[in-house]
């Protein structure tokens, strides 16, 4: 019932040792699709740890090029890759890494009036990004598509994760007080300006 591979049985022999994951769970890590919002300091760890892990079908959003002072975070990107697009960049290493996924590199910023045809595709959305505007836009669209996912953040030695499951509270019913007004650039404004009927559970 199982077709994995003997490469792709040894490849994860380190999962499927574990009681609660067994060949079964490798096969839901396969089938399963994920979407990483930004390339950067958290985007990089999380995409070799999910292609590294087997996730079938990785989804990768950021508009950014690798630039030098990404280097010393951003361990997906290379001196080489310099000037290159950040997911272009991360794509290769993430296939590098682990040939059995696929990756869809998408170079663009997630905005209002993408981000719910983007995230359509996807079982759960991992937030990599740096913003609040953009964080309000993932959790709105996760919320209204009934998809769960996990914000994180940091700041200098402090960090923050936040994951949402549809029914639970959201990063609005948390953080709804810190809602930015919006403010530039337009293409990050709040979703509820284009969805108004918002209500999270
Ligand atoms: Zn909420």
């Amino acid at each position: 019932m199982f077709d994995f591979t003997e490469e792709e049985l040894n490849r994860y022999s380190r999962h499927i040792l574990l009681q609660d994951v067994g060949v079964e769970g490798q096969e839901k890590i396969r089938n399963a699709k994920v979407l990483v919002v930004g390339a950067g300091g958290l985007g990089a760890p999380v995409s070799l740890y999910l292609a590294a892990a087997g996730v079938g079908e990785i989804g990768i959003i950021d508009g950014d090029v690798v630039d030098l002072s990404n280097l010393q975070r951003q361990v997906i990107h290379f001196t080489k890759d310099v000037g290159i697009a950040k997911v272009l960049s991360a794509k290769e290493k993430m296939l590098a890494i682990n040939p059995n996924v696929k990756v869809n590199a998408i170079q663009d910023l997630l905005m209002a009036n993408n981000a719910l045809d983007i995230i359509k595709d996807y079982d759960f959305v991992v937030d990599g990004t740096d913003n609040f505007p953009v964080k309000f836009l993932i959790n709105d669209a996760c919320v209204m598509a009934g998809k769960p996912f996990s914000h994180g953040g940091i700041l200098r030695f402090e960090g923050q994760t936040f994951t949402h499951v549809p029914g639970s509270a959201c990063y609005r019913c948390v953080f709804g007080v810190l809602l930015p007004a919006p403010s530039p650039p337009s293409n990050v404004m709040n979703i509820l300006d284009l969805l108004p009927s918002f209500e999270c559970f």
